[in-house]
């Protein structure tokens, strides 16, 4: 038997960081069984469901990578087949009909109810008290043929316990007692979620069911329905959830931007990188390496390795370093150091024009300085944003100087301020015969150190700064070498940043 697993957001927002890890265990699992990967838009809830959610999940999907291999499936689309079982239960007398006249028979309501009647009984509940459960049929008929409104619910039996084998929680009991005769249909001929999923996961011949423990509960009510509909229900993994560090539940409505499966897009993360970083959030192949290539991942998951205990998503909403999780940046990070340079070129790329620091000769005559500056600076950057904020300098003249970096590179060595241009004349004379290499500059920057009797870190830091605009970045060797020799001499020369911080001081003054 083929597996067939799918993904089934509800389009009521964007894709958080949950519904993705999620998706990618689906993914993984079709493709680690050789099945089919599907996505439903459980678009029911008509209120609350809108077109731009679907449309950011599947943007958030895409960038992922994660293509369903059928047709999308519109939950919507099947709400005829979804009151036609609903019938077919109430004709088969295991669903009835419900007139109690109420505004609207939610589900909230109904636990609502429930609520109220415990706390009155003391906390015994009884489920099976609604009076119409024992209706005859007849009577039943009648009323409704007169035009009383009804919703339809489940009869759930008296006697006996759900009960199946979660593949990551085991085995899970529920007695019928604790469960609710659920609404399937409501007055209005609006189908419930749970009937919905269970017809459609029928229908989609889905073989298992992998979704967020939260769903638990659901779980024991939707095999109640597909007891009453004599069908066997599917093989269920229900995954951990994904905790704040407060170790609350990580919410849309209380961690806003930073659970959004954009936010990381926009923000320059790779979409290899943050798959390989969900991956690890609740799931382990028991060993430490910790990057994966997806091909590794699909070869490795396996529903005996998600954890039971919750996973914590790292971040600091208060402190802007780390808005995001301080793993998720490290393995960017990884993968924009280690991947080859080919492929970050192409993400670099669209990152810099979007930025105007584009130029079509990094394709074509500068090819390979751009190839070898990529390479050089990618070593310290932890996002593609990087590129074009910290990596301003090496695409344009025009670019902003970090007032610490001035300050301690610069300003407390007042000495390099005739030093510095001194080393460019240096830099002019040296390397109109020499080749201007990282060896050729090395011997050329310590001579010059010793003549000043000064230590090479003062001309390396200050030359940083004038050079970049940061105090921290790759080998200074590589910089000089890929800004090149004129715009080193430019830069070195340049008196910007000197009259600036004797202004800034004067200021302060
Ligand atoms: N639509 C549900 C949700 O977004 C998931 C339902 C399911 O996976 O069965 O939480």
């Amino acid at each position: 038997m083929t597996t067939r697993v799918r993904f089934a957001p509800s389009p009521t927002g964007y894709l958080h960081i949950g519904s993705a890890r999620t998706a990618l265990f689906n993914y993984l699992y079709a493709r680690n069984t050789g099945g089919k990967f599907l996505l439903r838009i459980e678009d029911t809830d008509l209120a609350r469901s809108t077109e731009e959610s679907t449309q950011s999940i599947l943007q958030g999907l895409e960038w992922l990578g994660f293509a369903p291999d059928e047709e999308i499936v519109f939950q919507s689309n099947n709400a005829d087949k979804h009151r036609e079982t609903a019938k077919k239960l109430l004709a088969e007398g295991k669903a009835y009909r419900d007139f109690t006249p109420k505004t609207e028979p939610t589900d909230a309501n109904v636990k609502d109810a429930i609520k109220e009647r415990a706390r009155a009984n003391q906390g015994e509940k009884n489920m099976r008290d609604n009076p119409f459960r024992e209706l005859s049929a007849e009577e039943s008929e009648a009323r409704a043929a007169a035009g009383e409104p009804f919703a339809i619910r489940l009869k759930v039996p008296v006697e006996g316990k759900t009960s199946f084998e979660d593949q990551v929680y085991g085995l899970q009991e529920r007695e019928y007692a604790e469960t609710e005769d659920l609404v399937l249909l409501r007055s209005d001929g609006h189908p419930l979620y749970n009937l919905a999923v269970v017809c459609d996961d029928i229908e989609m011949a889905i073989t298992h069911v992998i979704r967020g423990q939260d769903h638990l509960t659901n779980t024991h009510k939707q095999i109640l329905i597909y007891e009453a509909l004599g069908v066997a229900p599917p093989t269920f993994a229900h995954l951990p959830l994904i905790m704040a560090p407060s170790k609350g539940k990580l919410s849309k409505r209380k961690h806003g931007e930073v659970v959004s499966m954009t936010t990381y897009r926009d923000a320059g993360f790779l979409a290899e990188a943050f798959r390989n970083f969900l991956a690890l959030l609740g799931w382990s192949a028991g060993e430490e390496q910790e990057i994966y290539s997806l091909d590794e991942l699909v070869a490795k998951f396996s529903l005996e390795g998600i954890h039971r205990s919750n996973a914590v998503f790292n971040f600091s909403p208060d402190d802007p370093r780390k808005w995001t999780d301080d793993k998720a940046q490290w393995m960017n990070a990884e993968y924009i150091r280690t991947m080859p340079l080919d492929k970050l070129i192409e993400h670099v790329k669209p990152e810099l024009k979007s930025a105007k620091l584009w130029r079509d000769e990094y394709e074509d005559d500068d090819r390979a300085w751009f190839e070898r500056t990529i390479d050089v600076i990618r070593a310290r950057f932890f996002t593609l944003k990087d590129f074009s904020n910290q990596g301003r300098a090496y695409f344009s003249e025009d670019f902003d100087f970090d007032p610490a970096a001035i300050e301690k590179n610069l300003n407390k060595f007042p000495d390099l301020k005739t030093w510095l241009p001194e080393l460019a004349d240096r830099f002019e004379t040296e390397f109109e015969t020499l080749p201007y290499t990282e060896e050729n500059i090395e011997t050329v920057v310590k001579a010059f150190t010793e003549e000043k009797g000064t230590k090479l870190g003062v001309i390396m830091n200050g030359s940083r700064t004038l050079l970049t605009g940061v105090a921290v970045g790759p080998s200074m060797l590589s910089v000089f070498e890929v800004i090149g020799l004129e715009k080193t001499c430019l830069r070195l020369r340049s008196q910007i940043v000197w009259n600036t911080a004797s202004d800034q001081k004067n200021g302060t003054d």
